[in-house]
């Protein structure tokens, strides 16, 4: 081979070998949406950014709505800039642009992490309510789609009549993993017992390509359904991927290596990525 060729071939080799190294390292861009929420979204927002920015595989920016009543006009994220869309939102509804560029967004393979009071979301937003799987409250009924739960370990789609979205008093309670073979849910233990929490009951929605990962049971003594209420779900719609956990109703009461962070952050990596490379830290509780 000729000096100059040769010399060009390596040099090709070594910015190709570079530019993979570099696209391996360089971390997956998330935003999390929020701004208009029931809950305390100044506080929760920040968590989730902490917990997926101190992770190593994303770089996590928010994107604040205006205040409720506001003008939404202005609300336009970007959504296809980034690989993974945290929804930390429950309130007033965005323009219809935005409406129109998330589901491109999602359509085209976009990864989304819905986190819990965003499925009390958008009741009348048809696609929304696909790509959340099941919701709750704002009047959600049978015409919304049945309640999903599980039932001597198998899952039911029970479409009786009745309100949807409840839950009884925080507390802590065991979570049961129903699909050990999936990436978000092969590696954690088969049950565990998960730090004070809000735990809903009664979701139903159109549940269409939707996964029960996990349950949890929804005691009566605590105000519950005495069902087996799913916890963590996925959910594909067009080519995107989403996780949907329904835990973390206060970010203070949660910890980093702890369980409503470590299955947040395995599930937004498989949204992103279709993987999930994180190991189980040592402390994760266990039953
Ligand atoms: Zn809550």
């Amino acid at each position: 081979m000729k000096r100059p060729i040769k010399n060009f071939l390596t040099c090709l080799t070594l910015l190709l070998s570079a530019s993979v190294f570099s696209c391996a390292k360089a971390p997956i861009k998330a935003l999390i949406v929020t701004g208009q929420n029931n809950h305390n979204w100044e506080v929760n927002s920040v968590a989730l950014q902490k917990y997926l920015n101190e992770s190593g595989i994303f770089t996590a920016e928010l994107a604040i709505s205006p205040q409720k009543g506001e003008d939404m006009s202005s609300f336009r994220p970007d959504f296809s800039a980034y690989k993974l869309i945290v929804l930390d939102y429950n309130g007033d509804a965005w323009c219809d642009d935005a409406n129109r560029a998330f589901l491109e967004y999602v359509k085209n393979g976009g990864g989304v992490v819905v986190y819990h009071a965003a499925d009390n979301a958008f009741r009348n937003w048809k696609e929304y309510n696909e790509i959340i799987g099941l919701g709750g409250w704002e009047n959600r009924d049978e015409t919304d789609g049945p309640y999903v739960y599980f039932k001597d370990g198998k899952a039911v789609r029970d479409t009786s009549s009745g309100l949807g979205g409840s839950h009884g008093k925080q507390h802590e309670y065991a979570i049961v993993v129903r699909d050990k073979k999936h990436p978000i849910t092969k590696d954690l233990p088969e049950s565990w017992m998960h730090s004070k929490d809000e735990l809903y009951d009664r979701l139903r929605g159109p549940a269409k390509n939707l996964t029960v990962l996990a349950t949890a049971y929804s005691a009566e003594e605590t105000g519950g359904t005495g069902r087996d209420e799913p916890v963590l779900m996925t959910i594909t719609w067009g080519k995107g991927r989403i996780f949907h956990t329904v835990l973390g109703h206060d970010t203070r009461w949660t910890v980093e290596g702890g369980s409503f962070a470590v299955t947040f952050l395995r599930g937004a990596e498989w949204a992103a990525t279709g993987k999930v490379t994180r190991k189980i830290p040592d402390g994760f509780p266990r039953k």
